[in-house]
C-alpha cells in the first residue's frame, strides 16, 4: 500500500510540473482528487483490511489527499499571477486625471482674445512703480483727493507696488506716438483687508485706443460687443456717469444681473444690474503729460478687475474662492 501511495505521489507531482495551463490543472484534480479519482478510489482498498492497517494507511491517504490539494492550490494560482498580468495588459488603461485652467485665467483669456481679435496688442509693465506712472501722469498731482481711491501700498515716498494697469497707458504713449490700441493685462496691489469683496492682490485689464478723432460712441460700440462676447448676446447693458482723474467724461458700464436677468434678486440687491468696469474719454491732461496733443488726438480708456468680470460671470459672491486652491471650487470649471 504504502509503495501504491509513493508511486501515486510521485505521478501526481509529475504531472503537476508538467501542467502549462489551468484546464490541464482542472483535469489533474479531476483524475487524482475528483469523488471518483486515484485518491478516492484508495479509501475502497481499506475495506479490506485490518483495524490497524485501515487507521495507519487511512491517516497516510488523507496526508496524501492534503498534499496535493494544497500543491494543486499552489500550481493554480502561480497561473492566476500570470494570468492576470497577461490580462493587464489587455485591459484599457486608467485615464489620469486632467487638469484644466483656473477660472480666472480663463476669464483673463476670453478678455484678452477679445480685444486681441479687434486689433489691440498687449502691452505690460513693472509692478513696481513710480508715483509718477501710477497717479502724477494720470492726472493725479500729490495733494489729488481721488489718491485715496487707490489704497496703494508705498515701498518709497516715490514708489509703490502699482495699484492699477494704467501705469503702462502712460509708459506706452511716452514711447509711442498714436495710433496706439493697446490692453494691459496684469497683477494690482492695493491695502485692502482680504474679505469677500477685496483681496489685496487682484487682476486688471485696461484698454486704451487713442488716435485722430477717438469718439465716445467707438467706446460704446466696444463696450457693446464687449458685453456681447464675455456675457452673451442677450445681456442687457447700462453705462452711467461716472467720476475718474484720468477720463473726462468718465462712465461706468452695467450689466443686467446674469442671475434674474434684470428683475431683481439678491446677488444684485434687488436693482437687476451688476456693476462690470469703469472708462471714459482720455483726460487732456494725461494726454498732455505724455507730450501727445489734445488737439489733434482724442482716445477711450476702459479697465476691468478680472476677478470682478469672473464673479459676475460665474456669479461668485466671495473673491477669495479664487486664491484658496480648493479643489472642490476649481473643478467646477
Ligand atoms: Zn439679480
Amino acid at each position: 500500500m504504502q509503495q501504491k501511495l509513493n508511486k501515486l505521489e510521485n505521478e501526481i507531482r509529475k504531472s503537476l510540473e508538467q501542467a502549462r495551463d489551468t484546464a490541464t490543472l482542472e483535469e489533474i484534480r479531476i483524475k487524482y482528487l475528483g469523488r471518483k479519482g486515484a485518491i478516492n478510489r484508495l479509501f475502497k482498498e481499506l475495506t479490506h483490511m485490518s483495524l490497524e492497517e485501515k487507521k495507519a494507511y487511512g491517516e497516510a491517504i488523507n496526508d496524501l489527499k492534503s498534499k496535493v490539494t494544497a500543491e494543486l492550490n499552489l500550481a493554480l494560482q502561480k497561473f492566476m499571477d500570470k494570468s492576470e498580468g497577461k490580462f493587464e495588459l489587455l485591459l484599457p488603461g486608467k485615464m489620469p486625471p486632467l487638469g484644466h485652467f483656473h477660472p480666472l485665467s480663463k476669464v483673463f483669456d476670453d478678455i484678452v482674445t477679445f480685444f486681441k481679435s479687434h486689433g489691440f496688442t498687449i502691452e505690460t509693465g513693472p509692478e513696481i512703480e513710480y508715483d509718477w506712472y501710477n497717479f502724477e501722469a494720470l492726472n493725479m498731482t500729490k495733494d489729488h483727493p481721488a489718491r485715496d481711491m487707490f489704497s496703494s501700498f508705498f515701498i518709497k515716498e516715490d514708489l509703490l507696488l502699482r495699484s492699477h494697469t494704467s501705469p503702462v497707458q502712460i509708459r506706452t504713449m511716452e514711447k509711442q506716438k498714436p495710433p496706439i490700441k493697446i490692453i494691459c493685462p496684469g497683477r494690482c496691489y492695493r491695502y485692502d483687508a482680504f474679505d469677500a469683496s477685496h483681496s489685496p492682490v487682484f487682476h486688471q485689464v485696461e484698454a486704451l485706443y487713442v488716435d485722430e478723432d477717438v469718439s465716445f460712441g467707438e467706446l460704446k460700440w466696444i463696450l457693446s460687443e464687449f458685453v456681447k462676447n464675455i456675457f452673451g448676446p442677450k445681456t442687457k447693458y447700462e453705462l452711467r456717469p461716472s467720476f475718474f482723474p484720468f477720463t473726462e467724461p468718465s462712465g461706468e458700464l452695467a450689466i443686467s444681473c446674469m442671475v434674474c436677468g434684470g428683475t431683481g434678486c439678491s446677488v444684485c440687491s434687488n436693482s437687476g444690474w451688476l456693476e462690470l468696469l469703469g472708462c471714459g474719454m482720455v483726460h487732456p491732461n494725461v494726454l498732455k503729460n505724455v507730450k501727445i496733443s489734445p488737439k489733434k488726438y482724442s482716445g477711450y480708456a476702459l479697465g476691468m478687475g478680472v476677478e470682478r468680470v469672473a464673479m459676475v460671470k460665474y456669479i461668485i459672491d466671495d473673491i477669495r474662492v479664487f486664491f484658496n486652491n480648493d479643489i472642490r471650487f476649481l473643478e467646477q470649471f
